[in-house]
């Protein structure tokens, strides 16, 4: 089984005209005035509850492009059934084998999928083409062929033996079932965290967000189109309490991929400590959790590449990436002319819905997280410590629309310099150009958090000095480059402190978590 180094996946550009721009535009209107009945996934069998969900765009959310099944505990037991029932069939299949399906999985996503995925992720998480087209395809067909690339090496790695004996690793899938528990924002995070863990031999129980069953629906299709067999992935919709106390208490419960907020991460930990003593072995707990992500400009840096590095890395995609600008820290030397360049980029933002293509800026995913930033901007707009210098206004008349907004801060730790707001909201904090070294100190302090995070400058010394004084502030570190946009093989992607267990997705790390090796001594 010799499968070439992948290389990563070519991103479309969608030029008007373009082949690739008729095809998703046809998909976009396939799915205008249709509703989508969306049923759970249990062991190969499609689940209907009668319990209905409605699905609206969250730019048009007076429109119904689908409905979903909901389930309750009843749902999950039979889930967990269905895939301990598929568990040693699919443990004992060759690991080539199972590579195979997610390379299949990898070429119809390239190819009759593609469409589909990105129509379906620009719909329902109100993503721009161009954000669907890096995620939902490029990262998940990336996803696919880099792990079965870095599974083949966690296979192949075996201890020497010497004369006289042999000696080899086994690595087997963990004795029980795994529970994804998967985000809106990524439809590659949302596949990665249930396939990664599959694909390592495992059997699996995945809860999607609410606000992602849309495109969720269509990556089942995926997997059952590629030859995952049924009962290894299996699909539920359910209240997150309803399925945690299903799944904690569960002795065959062997491990969580998690990826969502750092409240509902610690809740799942404590649960996960309390029943302890109910389970087989002591579970995988892997996930990336928040963050408070920063820029640090240097007085030496280019003034337009921090600018182009805040409102690429603070606006892409409403702000809605874990990894996105949310705090930034300017020289005072530069602050003025930085800020004027940001200004001119947000000022050829268009927003809108995202069926126009022109539109950068779409709307943030629901009522609940545009009122709670909705809210942040009111209060800094009341406070004598912050100014509004660019944005502030929003309206949810037909969408949860947001505009880009900068918020300045007179004091380093003003609330929207410490709170994650996961939108399309930053906050500036101007130091004294003289300051640099007690700014590294302020940027390490004021966040729990630890997943990305960058910084500007033209002197080696300062980016130097930044890298050894940050060593823990970023689990992602970018030196003259936005905090966003990490590539799976190039970038390994994932945060430590609050931000997560940092066991970088995309990469062997995080596929060494799904494993439990047996080492063998054999004597001859
Ligand atoms: N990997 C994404 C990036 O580098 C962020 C993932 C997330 O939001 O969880 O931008």
């Amino acid at each position: 089984f010799n499968v070439p180094t992948p290389i990563n996946e070519p991103v479309k550009g969608y030029a008007p005209g373009s082949k690739e721009r008729q095809e998703l535009q046809q998909q976009l209107k396939s799915l205008h005035g249709t509703e989508a009945d969306i049923p759970m996934h249990i062991g190969g069998q499609q689940v209907r509850t009668g319990n209905l969900k409605r699905i609206s765009p969250p730019h048009d959310h007076q429109r119904t492009i689908g409905h979903f099944h909901y389930g309750d505990a009843s749902h999950v037991n039979q889930a967990i059934e269905a895939a301990l029932a598929a568990r040693t069939a699919w443990a004992e299949m060759p690991w080539e084998h199972r590579a195979s399906i997610f390379l299949k999985a990898a070429d119809l996503l390239a190819g009759p999928y593609r469409a589909r995925i990105n129509a379906a992720t620009m719909l329902a998480q109100s993503k721009n083409a161009f954000q669907a087209e890096i995620d939902a395809a490029c990262e998940l067909i990336d996803f696919f062929r880099f792990n079965v690339h870095f599974m083949r090496q966690v296979y192949e790695q075996q201890p020497e033996s010497l004369p006289g004996m042999w000696n080899r690793l086994e690595q087997r899938p963990l004795e029980g079932f795994v529970f994804a528990l998967t985000p809106f924002n990524f439809t590659s995070i949302a596949a990665n965290l249930p396939s990664s863990v599959a694909m390592m031999g495992n059997v699996v129980v995945w809860k999607p967000a609410d606000t992602q069953v849309y495109s969720a629906q269509v990556l089942m299709e995926l997997f059952e189109e590629a030859g995952v067999p049924a009962g290894v992935i299996n699909l539920i919709y359910a209240d997150g309490p309803v399925v945690g106390d299903v799944v904690f208490k569960h002795p065959d419960f062997a491990g969580i991929h998690f990826t969502g907020s750092t409240k509902v991460f610690q809740t799942i930990w404590q649960e996960i400590g309390q029943n302890i003593h109910r389970y087989k072995s002591y579970p995988r707990i892997v996930g990336e959790t928040g963050g408070k992500d920063f820029i640090l400009a240097h007085p030496s840096a280019h003034a337009k590449a921090v600018a182009v590095g805040i409102s690429r890395g603070a606006f892409e995609y409403q702000g809605q990436k874990c990894s996105a600008a949310s705090r930034v820290y300017l020289p005072s030397n530069l602050a003025d002319e930085i800020l004027g360049y940001v200004k001119e980029d947000l000022a050829s933002f268009k927003m809108g819905d995202v069926e126009d293509f022109g539109n950068f800026i779409n709307a943030v995913i629901s009522e609940v997280s545009f009122d709670k930033l909705a809210k942040y901007i009111d209060g800094a707009k009341a406070d004598p410590n912050a100014e509004i210098i660019a944005g502030g206004s929003y309206d949810k008349s037909k969408g949860y629309f947001i505009e880009p907004t900068v918020i300045l801060a007179k004091d380093p730790k003003y609330i929207t310099m410490c709170d994650e707001l996961f939108g399309p909201v930053v906050t500036v904090y101007v130091y004294d150009a003289d300051k640099f070294e007690e700014t590294l100190e302020l940027v390490d302090s004021t966040s729990p958090y630890a997943l990305t995070g960058a910084i500007f400058s033209q002197d080696r010394y300062a980016i130097d000095l930044a890298s050894k004084k940050l060593v823990h502030a970023a689990g992602n570190f970018y030196i003259n480059d936005k905090p966003t946009g990490a590539v799976v093989g190039q970038q390994p992607f994932g945060g430590a402190r609050a931000s997560g267990t940092n066991d970088k997705a995309g990469s062997i790390l995080n596929l060494l978590r799904w494993v439990s090796p047996r080492a063998i001594k054999e004597t001859f």
